[in-house]
């Protein structure tokens, strides 16, 4: 891979995340729901709001366990944005049950909870909801559907630790949620995510699902003498290494949102010029979010400009990336029956979005030196 002066992502250590792997490794268990992964389970809980939180080892693992937990089957419907990550439609789509794709506000590049009502039909289950960005979806009015229709509510919360719709933290909203701590996310585990869950009635069988089909946290509980095999499931737990990073980095929760809080700001100012002109546009905050500075991007003219600006970038030593391609547009989703033209917002938008580099370690220095980069192109 080439080498860039700044590029796209640096994982970053916070604290004492090397302290904690140590101790981890000298207490002499480095399997699934040791110490730092019940410290960082009940962390979620507290933190967020969440009635019951599991550490997984993936973003991705969550949302799957979160489609088994729904006992999602063959011919059930699941509403969700076009403009998504794979994970989100893969763990739809290994149930057996059938994505159906809606288009995103051009605002927030969340599902349009307009269009909502008109892709329900008897055979909806449920709709995934994705937080773009850290910018929460509007919940009300799609809380207001999910009652309406009687449907569960999944929330991909993937990049929405710590950001806040209406005073109420991201991830609290679904029946069941995702959180990603892969290192592209704002809290890192390496890979890691957690599944979460708000609906009382999924928590027992999700602790089964954790460990494998088995009752053995009953068993560690002392409620039975011996575990057992009950259900389907799957080994979703990580090691405690990864949760003892992960510990390290919420210890410092306030001090990554602060500093990718300035380095979000320092952007928005400084290209707010170029946003005065007209040659592009900044990301939008609705009233209602307080975000995590997830992703700062840029919406270009065009896909030429977009393209080009990358690419003079990439000339400098910077690497700016864009995503997603549309799902409805991809080989896969092309094969399950979409084409050109089903979602105009998402494909226009997916043409014209450029991310920045934006992570913990990035310097002023360095943001001068891409912001200056930027301006520099459209003069
Ligand atoms: C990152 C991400 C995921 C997957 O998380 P992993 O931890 O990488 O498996 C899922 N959905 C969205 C929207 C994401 O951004």
């Amino acid at each position: 891979m080439k080498k860039y002066k700044i590029p796209f992502n640096k994982p970053c250590i916070v604290g004492k995340e090397l302290e904690y792997i140590k101790k981890a490794i000298e207490k002499g268990k480095l399997s699934g729901n040791g110490e730092f992964t019940k410290k960082c389970d009940s962390f979620i809980e507290k933190k967020f709001g969440i009635k019951k939180a599991l550490l997984t080892t993936s973003g991705t693992d969550a949302l799957e366990m979160a489609c088994i937990l729904l006992d999602l089957k063959q011919d059930d419907e699941i509403i969700l944005p076009s403009y998504t990550f794979v994970s989100s439609v893969n763990a739809i789509l290994l149930r057996g049950a059938r994505p159906v794709f809606a288009d995103i506000r051009p605002d927030t590049l969340n599902i349009d909870e307009n269009k909502l009502e008109e892709k329900i039909t008897d055979k909806t289950k449920a709709i995934m909801l994705v937080d773009y960005a850290g910018i929460g979806c509007e919940m009300d009015k799609i809380r207001k559907i999910a009652e309406k229709y009687n449907l569960y509510i999944i929330e991909d919360a993937a990049q929405g630790v710590n950001a806040k719709y209406k005073n109420r933290y991201l991830g609290s909203f679904g029946d069941v949620s995702a959180y990603s701590f892969h290192e592209t996310k704002n809290y890192i585990a390496g890979e890691g995510g957690a599944l979460l869950i708000n609906n009382e009635k999924f928590i027992e069988r999700a602790e089964i699902i954790w460990e494998k089909g088995t009752n053995r946290q009953q068993f560690f509980r002392g409620e039975i003498d011996k575990y057992t095999w009950v259900d389907i499931g799957s080994s979703f737990l990580p090691s405690e290494l990864n949760a003892a990073y992960l510990w390290a980095q919420f210890e410092h929760l306030d001090d990554i949102q602060n500093k990718r809080k300035e380095l979000f700001e320092y952007y928005y100012t400084e290209l707010k010029q170029l946003e005065e002109k007209k040659v592009l546009s900044l990301p939008i905050i609705s009233n209602e979010c307080s975000p995590n500075y997830h992703i700062f991007y840029l919406i270009l003219k065009n896909e030429k400009t977009r393209n080009s600006l990358m690419d003079h970038l990439k000339s400098k030593g910077i690497l700016a990336v864009f995503h997603y391609i549309p799902l409805h547009l991809s080989p896969m989703g092309k094969k399950i029956g979409y084409k050109n033209g089903d979602f105009p917002i998402t494909e226009d938008l997916s043409e014209r979005l450029l991310r920045l580099p934006m992570y913990y370690s990035l310097t002023e220095t360095e943001q001068d030196y891409i912001i200056k980069n930027i301006i520099e192109f459209f003069y």
